[in-house]
């Protein structure tokens, strides 16, 4: 049944929903008192109105950027370039002001821009309807020139103006688009969706950076990423962006991606790198480390990212049994090192994904995983950095420093993974003692 509209209504909704932050507030007063026409603008206009709120606060003002640095003490110039200088109110977070803006030249990596004198000519290059509405937090106005909040509530994403000129325009709207569709289940509009299908190979020129910051929001901030990953390649922009993952998906069978994605999903986004890693997965099956490494410094992950995920694509072996003995247990935790916890949540993601299919082995899975926790919290000694000797005791048995003595305490290592309790100098010292003597 359809509800009665009251404009009474969804105003007094749409001002318990954008409620503004006083040291906000703050700021747009000092503009406005100055002359300079305000408003709330973007993200958080958007997730207030869908009832997430969280996202800062974004002001788009008449000021230029040196009224803005006169009339407030505490500023950062954050991107004067672009208009924006940070605002440090008393007692709040950092509030990015930006001068409105026009698009001037259509650049296709990143539209030129220029300053502009009214909100709607800020509104106006804007990528998306969602994204193009502001609010007045003083006057309770919401200026809505691309009926975005239709959009919202409808569950549309629908480019602002030209879809074709507007993806010409930046191609990172490409990907944008996609992450919006997915993170806040839109249906992308049609001729928005041909637009990008049709440039999506144009994607290929933004800069790794740019593509690699995208995929982390993906799996940093949705709490189903496969949405938005679904989109990627449904739109061919997964082929056209990362070919060797679409090449390596295609090759395992229908299933694989269900899978992978699946896996992000139940995956926490806190660990985004972990989310990735089904993804890379198939990647490590194909071509070994070297091609996760290859695809990982192609986008610029940094050193550390890369090396955590090829240790997360390779795993530590298959699961030991719940029952089994302890040293299994300690052994696979010594294999997945720092990566223990992190394999664990993995594995129990498989487990819940393939519950429905097979329930005996998803328990199963469950029960390992368990057992392989309660290991864990033990704290069982699992480097050599833990055992109770060390290379000074080896010398002052006379052994000469060199690369048998990383074996020899690797091999101490051993001895006190099948048996904590070996972990103790005498005990260890007469390994040694043996071992030196047969050899
Ligand atoms: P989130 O920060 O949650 O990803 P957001 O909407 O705040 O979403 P930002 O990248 O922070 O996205 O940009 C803020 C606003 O600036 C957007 O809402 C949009 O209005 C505008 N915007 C950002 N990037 C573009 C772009 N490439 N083209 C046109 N407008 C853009
Ligand atoms: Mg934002």
């Amino acid at each position: 049944m359809a509800v009665p509209f009251s404009p009474d209504r969804v105003e007094r909704t749409l001002e318990e929903r954008l409620a503004v932050p006083a040291a906000v507030l703050g700021v747009v007063r000092t503009l406005e008192d100055a002359g300079f026409e305000t408003w709330t603008v973007g993200g958080a206009v958007r997730d207030g109105v869908l009832g997430r709120p969280g996202s800062d606060w974004d002001l788009a003002t008449r000021a230029r950027p040196r009224d803005v640095q006169r009339l407030f003490r505490r500023t950062i110039p954050v991107g004067i370039d672009h208009g924006t200088v940070g605002v440090l109110p008393r007692g709040g977070r950092l509030v990015e002001v930006t001068t409105f803006r026009r698009d001037v030249v259509p650049l296709g990596r990143r539209a030129v821009v220029e300053f502009a004198d009214t909100i709607e000519d800020d509104l106006a290059r804007r990528d998306f309807t969602i994204n193009a509405l502001a609010w007045h937090p003083l006057r309770l106005e919401l200026r809505d020139p691309f009926d975005g909040l239709a959009d919202l509530r409808g569950r549309r994403l629908r480019a602002v103006g030209d879809a074709d000129q507007r993806f010409v325009e930046d191609h990172l709207r490409i990907l944008r688009a996609l992450r919006f569709a997915g993170r806040f289940r839109l249906t992308v509009d049609a001729d928005t969706w041909d637009a990008l299908v049709r440039r999506r190979d144009a994607t290929r020129d933004l800069s790794a950076e740019r593509i690699r910051e995208e995929l982390l929001k993906i799996v940093g901030a949705d709490p189903r990423p496969s949405r938005a990953l679904g989109l990627y390649r449904a739109s061919g922009l997964l082929a056209a962006l990362f070919p060797e993952l679409d090449a390596a998906f295609a090759s395992r069978g229908p299933g694989a991606w269900t899978h992978a994605v699946g896996l992000a999903d139940r995956l926490s986004r806190r660990d985004p790198l972990l989310r990735l890693a089904p993804l890379l997965a198939p990647l490590h099956a194909w071509g070994g480390g070297e091609s996760v490494v290859t695809f990982l410094t192609r986008l610029r992950f940094s050193n550390a990212d890369t090396d955590r995920l090829v240790r997360l694509t390779r795993g530590a072996g298959a699961l030991p049994a719940a029952d089994g003995a302890g040293a299994a247990r300690r052994r696979w935790l010594h294999r997945a090192g720092p990566e223990a916890a992190a394999l664990l949540a993995w594995s129990l993601a498989e487990a819940r994904l393939a519950h429905d299919m097979d329930a005996t082995t998803a328990r199963d899975t469950v029960a390992r995983v368990c057992a392989l926790r309660r290991a864990l919290r033990a704290r069982p000694v699992l480097t050599v950095g833990g055992l109770a000797v060390g290379g000074r005791d080896l010398i002052q048995r006379g052994l000469k420093p060199g690369p048998g003595f990383a074996q020899l305490l690797e091999r101490l290592l051993e001895q006190v993974l099948d048996d904590p309790a070996a972990n103790d100098r005498e005990t260890l010292l007469r390994f040694v003692d043996t071992w030196t003597e047969d050899a």
